[in-house]
């Protein structure tokens, strides 16, 4: 249990760092710190149902600022650090990798030099309590290709695809070569695609949900056979707190929903919510599906990832609470009842 922990997450004001503090504030007996640069995907908003807890405390800093960091880990006398703190959207990769190779390689190796010089000022007894979970994609295993036998384990090679997953396999590689060539204890986790409340409207279940509503078209990539597996944002929270607390030093854990969908089935999906629970709909269609429209594939855009996630469930008995049925269904009506929340982020950003 991370009872008693003093955890530093980076990112936390995103979609999976804020359901991360979330739980924990909820949970109660640890101080979480909130270090995060508030990009566009960034908002404190996610957190206003915690923010007043004393055990919850925010600096807005950059990963790459090492000072502040450095004072951060001092301060508030950190022992477990969760990185989330990333570019995370491959569009944007594909159109401006930049930001991606600063944050997600250089913010990573900055942050790991913090995390060394850190931990090696300890006293012994914080020193062995001390570890830095890095949070990583399947994403950097690449492509299954559309044969439906593989998945990915902690074992596949690397070979990732976009600027967006390379530059997260380099963060990976990095914080295995500072465990294995200066000691630092680290612990890592590959997850698939996460969906949830307070995802921004962007990514595919956020964008097709928010487009409908507006009766604007549903962009789907290519064909729409892409396989991905998806994850609910909660149960990834609960996994993350599982690797944190009792993963293997020096390990990684993949971490899975063993649900496999293509895009247009999800799509499918959510206009057959809609289409139950919108009784005005928009432009005069009868079915949200009418809505969908075919766009040029993304360049580069994997076939299938499926992940493998029997380490994590036979080494630490964990494994996910929702079906995609009812996670979609707790989403959609989530985003029904936010779109104020919507509104908000997408003009802060
Ligand atoms: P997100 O884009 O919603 O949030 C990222 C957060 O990081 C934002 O709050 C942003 O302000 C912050 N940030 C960005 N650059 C920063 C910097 N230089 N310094 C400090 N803070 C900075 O991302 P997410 O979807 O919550 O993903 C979180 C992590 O989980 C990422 O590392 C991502 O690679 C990984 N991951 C995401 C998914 C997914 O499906 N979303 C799946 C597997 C792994």
């Amino acid at each position: 249990s991370l009872v008693g922990r003093n955890i530093l997450i980076t990112g936390g004001a995103g979609f999976i760092g804020s359901a991360l503090i979330r739980h924990l504030i909820e949970l109660g007996g640890c101080r979480v710190v909130n270090y995060d640069k508030l990009t566009y995907a960034g908002n404190l908003l996610s957190l206003e149902s915690i923010a007043q807890d004393p055990s919850y405390h925010f600096i807005q800093g950059d990963i790459n600022d090492g000072d502040t960091l450095g004072k951060a880990l001092r301060q508030y006398e950190i022992d477990l650090v969760i990185h989330l703190a990333a570019e995370t959207h491959v569009d944007r990769s594909i159109e401006g990798p930049r930001a991606f190779i600063d944050t997600n390689i250089v913010g990573t190796f900055e942050l790991l030099q913090q995390c060394l010089q850190y931990y090696r000022n300890l006293p012994t007894e914080m020193a062995t309590r001390f570890r830095l979970h890095h949070v990583s994609t399947d994403e950097v295993f690449g492509d299954l290709g559309s044969d439906e036998a593989g998945y990915f384990s902690e074992q596949s090679p690397y070979a990732p695809s976009s600027p967006y997953s390379a530059s997260k396999a380099a963060a990976d590689h990095l914080v295995r070569a500072w465990h294995r060539t200066y000691g630092l204890p680290v612990v890592l986790s590959n997850c698939s695609n996460n969906y949830g409340p307070y995802q921004y409207p962007e990514k595919l279940i956020p964008v097709t949900l928010l487009n409908a509503l507006q009766g604007k078209s549903i962009p789907i990539y290519g064909d729409g056979k892409q396989i991905r597996d998806w994850l609910y944002v909660d149960d990834h929270a609960h996994a993350l707190c599982q690797v944190a607390a009792r993963g293997k030093l020096g390990e990684s854990y993949n971490i899975g929903g063993m649900n496999e969908m293509t895009n247009l089935e999800v799509v499918g999906l959510i206009c057959e919510l809609l289409n139950q629970k919108v009784t005005e709909k928009p432009c005069g269609i009868s079915d949200f599906r009418q809505l969908i429209v075919f766009v040029k594939d993304r360049p580069g855009h994997d076939t299938r990832y499926a992940i493998d996630a029997s380490k994590l469930n036979h080494t630490l008995g964990w494994q996910p609470n929702e079906s995609f049925a009812s996670g979609l269904e707790k989403t959609v009506d989530w985003y029904l009842t936010h779109l104020d929340w919507c509104h908000q982020v997408a003009s802060q950003s």
